[in-house]
This record gives structure tokens, sequence and C-alpha cells, in this order.
């Protein structure tokens, strides 16, 4: 008999995976979701006091997945010993697979998983945690909230008729139009992102019904379920959205993401750190290891202290010349230029997207 269908949700510690968190929580509450977190041992407090909020506010605790966890170490400490001191990094990212990834692969098993992943309506990045076959990743606050291998499945010009019957089937007001939107192969000149778009503009809840009835035909985790009540939902999120949901639950937004005013040669600027994970993370920009310096100190200092062997976090400096006065100040300067034409370009007035935009991240971390 095949093993009942797990719906899970993972929080990274960052706005978006809370605020999904408690938007599912809210939105679906006869979905039986499974809340989880993982601890690399090594995050910031604001990002531990982000799932104690979230326990409250849930009145229950989230299930902890933890990589090593009968070590006497932190989970990353454990590791980084097994790879000889070696630092991870954005070429060799060990740290997200043995802390984050191979944690949950275990915790699911062999059991069909729908995984709520928080990418946000106005991202543009395709959301990937796992190749496991029986982990399938919903997106609810995208306007698509399926995930890139079933459209290209499902979009394959010789199902073109049976996707007509199905949309027949859904009753939507449009079917007409739909009908000749389906019935257009693709082309070079009519590609599968056009053909999305058309589909999920016109009515979004009748294309989510028909790829629903095509997972029926597939060994997708969700063929095992008689119904999925997102099959409705045609909301779209934005990052506004998400910091309104965490005011508004009372669970709050971390507060790492706080912008900080700094003055450098007379002139003023902002910091924030633009994600959750571990404060020491290579993916960091260099304002936000200036952040971590003037803001954490503390924490800084235990980065520094990870630094040896030849071993640095970032592959062009090294903390210890980071901090020396001359090179802050140009970093500083150099965050007040990139703000200013953040500003001219009207891009978010937010800091944490205006580097978030810039950088790329890991997506079991960061979300
Ligand atoms: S936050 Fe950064 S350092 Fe920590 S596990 Fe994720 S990628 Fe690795």
């Amino acid at each position: 008999m095949k093993n009942k269908v797990r719906h899970v949700l993972g929080i990274s510690g960052g706005k978006d995976s809370a605020a999904l968190a408690i938007y599912m929580f809210e939105k679906y509450p006869d979905i039986n979701i499974e809340y989880y977190t993982c601890d690399t041992g090594k995050e910031l407090e604001a990002t531990y006091q982000l799932i104690r909020n979230l326990e409250i506010y849930f009145g229950k605790k989230l299930t902890l997945l933890e990589a090593a966890a009968k070590s006497h170490e932190d989970p990353f400490d454990h590791f980084l010993k097994l790879y000889g001191g070696y630092l991870p990094s954005s070429t060799s990212r060990w740290c997200t697979r043995k802390l984050k990834l191979e944690p949950f692969e275990k915790w699911v098993g062999d059991d069909p998983v729908i995984s709520y992943v928080g990418i946000r309506g106005d991202e543009n990045r395709e959301g990937y945690i796992s190749k496991k076959p029986n982990i399938q990743s919903i997106f609810p606050f995208r306007k698509n909230m399926w995930s890139e291998d079933v459209i290209s499945k499902l979009f394959k010009n010789n199902l073109i008729d049976q996707m007509a019957d199905w949309y027949q089937q859904t009753g939507s007001y449009h079917v007409e139009r739909l009908l000749e939107i389906v019935k257009e192969p693709l082309s070079s000149k009519f590609v599968q992102k056009d053909k999305l778009d058309a589909l999920l503009d016109l009515d979004t809840p009748a294309f989510n019904q028909v790829v629903f009835a095509f997972l029926k035909t597939t060994h997708y985790p969700l063929s095992g379920e008689a119904n999925f009540p997102l099959l409705d939902n045609d909301e779209v999120l934005k990052k506004d959205d998400i910091y309104d949901i965490l005011k508004r639950s009372g669970v709050g937004v971390p507060q790492y993401y706080e912008e900080i005013t700094f003055e450098v040669n007379g002139k003023k600027g902002t910091y924030a750190r633009s994600r959750s994970g571990c404060y020491f993370c290579f993916f960091q920009q260099k304002i936000e290891w200036i952040w971590l310096y003037e803001q954490h100190p503390d924490k800084f200092k235990l980065a520094m202290e990870y630094e040896k062997d030849g071993y640095t976090w970032m592959q062009d400096e090294r903390l210890e010349d980071l901090i020396q006065p001359e090179r802050m100040e140009q970093i500083k300067e150099d965050q007040i230029k990139r703000l200013e034409r953040a500003k001219n370009n009207k891009k978010s007035l937010y800091l944490v997207d205006k580097l978030n935009d810039e950088v790329e991240g890991c997506i079991s971390c960061f979300l």
C-alpha cells in the first residue's frame, strides 16, 4: 500500500518561509502540515527568536532537524572537522548538503511529500530543493504554484488533445479562448512561458485543475491526494505582503532586516543583513560583513577564528583585512553609491531587496 502523502514546510529563519508558514496555517487549517527547521548551530540570535515566536504563534514546537545530533559539537563544527577545516564556499557548498538537505531527506525517507516553498510572486527564480522523485515542491505565493518539471511535462505538444479535454471539464467561463491557447503548439514564436502566462492570466484556478488532472496520470506525490485545497488559489504575494503577514500576526520581522544608518566621510548610508543563515555565511556581501563586525562584534570575532590554515570565507580577502579602517570606509562608500543607484532605478525601498536583487543565494538557507 502507498504511504500517506505528507505535507511539509521548512522554516529557514528568513522572512519568506516564516510568512508562508503563517499564511498556510491561517488559510489552509485542514492541511496537516509538518513545520520543520534545520539548525546549523550558527544562526544569529534573531533567527532563533523568530523560531520561538513562530512556536508561540502555532502553539506547538517546530520539528527540529539536526545533522549529527549525537555529536557534542554544533552541527557545523562537527562537519568542518570531518572536512579537515575546509570552509564551504559557493562552489563547494558542503554545509547546505550536510546540514540541511541530508537531514531533510532522511526525515522524509521514501514517503510521498508535498513541500511548500516560499518563493514570492515578485521573484524570478525557480525553487529547487530535492531531486528525489517522492518530494514535490509547491509555491503558494506565485501565480504559477507548480514546479518547472511538472509544467514542461504537461506542455509537451503530444498532450495537447488531452489537455483540451481536461480544460473542457473545468467549466471555465473562458473555455473557448483557453482551448485556442491550448491548441497552439509550442514553437520558437510561442514558447512555454508564453503559453503558461496566457493560460494563467485568463483563469488560474482552471489551469490548476488541469495540472491536477495531469498529475493524476503520473507518480508525483499529489497524484495520491483525492483533492488539493490550493487549486482555487489565485493570490500572488509580493514582498510588501510578506512584511504585512509577519507584522500582523505578531510574529514580527527578524531584527537583522532592519536598516541601520551609518555615516562615512560626512555622508550617510544604511546597511542591514539581507538574509537568514549562518552568521559567517560566505554568500554575504562585504557590507554585510561590516554590519556583522559593527553590530555583532562577538560573532565577527568567531567568524575570524575559522580563517586559518589558508582557508578564508571570501576568496579575495581575509576578514582581518576587511576591517582595516580605510577598507571599511571604501566598502561603506560603495554601499552609498549602490543605494543611490537603486533609488534612481526606483527599486524596492527595502535594503534587503536591493541586496537580494544582486546576490544569488541558497534556497534552503535563506527563504
Ligand atoms: S547559511 Fe550559508 S554557511 Fe550556513 S549552511 Fe547555508 S550556505 Fe552554508
